[in-house]
């Protein structure tokens, strides 16, 4: 496939014609077809922790908000965990704030438990924690380390993730080393972020191109009040300004998808926060793969708020499985079984569990030609 160069991107991102944007999503839609079939996985999320260190201007857990706040019990992560198998899932995502509370040997018992008692992959994304830190993670059966730059532009991301007293806070950095640790390694930003320009957008999805990420999550800027970029005085980049909305994450997601047709890309919760009738299959529809059901306990959720108004925080497990289910289904989807990983990387930093599996195993009547893999 030929690459897409930095002017396309940007004309991509700047068009608004909705008949042009149809044929960029029908494009997007058909690499994913080709490239990771037409499975959703689902990743059941559990936020184990609102704790955070951090003071990003985005988010609503920064530090420097007062507010209850939660740590899960070992306990608490393994009913989540038996809940994600009992839901069918193949994997479960561990997020939490930047919590130095959740104890590196801690956790690694935990993730060992896991492994020991269920046959799901596991996914962190907790933050910039220390190298021997996500290297004992990583020998404890973590499989995956989701951690988005927020912003490939050096002095936005300065403005907007402040570094803490003299550490230098380098995502891409990290995520190369986490790479090397073996983990697969997932990146994003939020497209609309106050101070983000198109060009910056563009330069966002050559990065994920060139760091040839497992994952990549984009969603929509939510202004959360009680933060510096919610405030009604907070800069922006002008008439350059990325907007926070729909069709900016479709058109986000549907480059992405072209420039990285073996990611696994989730439809995103914020992006349903946005559209809450149909966001979840628009975001299926340009070019994404994955759905990420959050499996917090109920008390624990409104104290996890990144931003207000989250979709489907009220509805139960159960509930929410049932419901994306038959989302999926209506777009004639099929739920993905197993870990749902990436695994034709051909370096040697591919994790052995998924690398032993066809890509995606052909359906039966499947309505178009599948392409199975090494
Ligand atoms: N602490 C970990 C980290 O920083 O990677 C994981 C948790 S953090 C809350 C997860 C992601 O939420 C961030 O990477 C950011 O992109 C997203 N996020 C934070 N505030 C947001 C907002 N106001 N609107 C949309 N997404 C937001």
């Amino acid at each position: 496939m030929p690459r897409l160069t930095h002017e396309e991107i940007l004309h991509w991102l700047r068009e608004s014609d909705p008949a042009a944007l149809a044929t960029l999503f029908a494009r997007a839609d058909e690499v994913r077809r080709t490239h990771v079939g037409d499975d959703i996985h689902l990743r059941g999320l559990i936020e184990i922790s609102s704790y955070c260190v951090r003071q990003c201007h985005y988010c609503g857990l920064r530090s420097a908000r007062s507010m209850p706040r939660y740590r899960m019990s070992r306990e608490e992560i393994l009913a989540g965990a038996r809940s994600a198998v009992d839901l069918g899932f193949g994997t479960v995502v561990l997020q939490s704030g930047e919590d130095f509370g959740i104890e590196a040997a801690w956790l690694a018992e935990v993730l060992r438990t896991i492994k020991q008692e269920t046959p799901l992959a596991i996914t962190l994304s907790l933050g910039e924690r220390h190298s021997d830190e996500l290297r004992l993670w990583r020998e404890a059966g973590a499989d995956r380390y989701l951690l988005r730059f927020e912003t490939s532009d050096p002095a936005l991301y300065a403005a907007i993730h402040p570094r803490r007293g003299s550490a230098v806070s380098d995502r891409v950095s990290l995520l190369r080393e986490l790479r090397d640790l073996g983990y697969e390694i997932g990146s994003g930003v939020m497209a609309g972020i106050p101070g983000q320009t198109y060009e910056m957008l563009a330069r966002d999805i050559e990065l994920f191109e060139s760091l040839d990420l497992d994952m990549v999550g984009i969603g929509p800027f939510l202004s959360h009040p009680d933060t510096p970029l919610g405030a009604p005085n907070a800069p922006t980049a002008g008439a350059d300004q990325v907007p926070s909305s729909e069709w900016m994450v479709l058109k986000a997601v549907a480059l992405t998808r072209l420039v990285c047709p073996e990611a696994n890309l989730p439809s995103t919760t914020a992006l349903a926060t946005i559209n809450t009738l149909d966001g979840r299959e628009h975001g299926l529809q340009s070019g994404a793969n994955v759905f990420m059901p959050v499996l917090t306990p109920a008390p624990y959720r409104q104290m996890y708020q990144i931003y207000p108004g989250k979709a489907c925080i009220d509805e139960d497990a159960t509930q929410c499985n049932t419901c994306l289910r038959a989302r999926i289904e209506s777009l004639g989807r099929t739920v993905g079984t197993g870990p749902g990983g990436r695994f034709t990387r051909t370096a040697s930093h591919s994790l052995p569990i998924l690398r032993s599996q066809p890509r995606f195993i052909p359906r039966k009547n499947s309505p178009s030609p599948l392409v199975v893999l090494p």
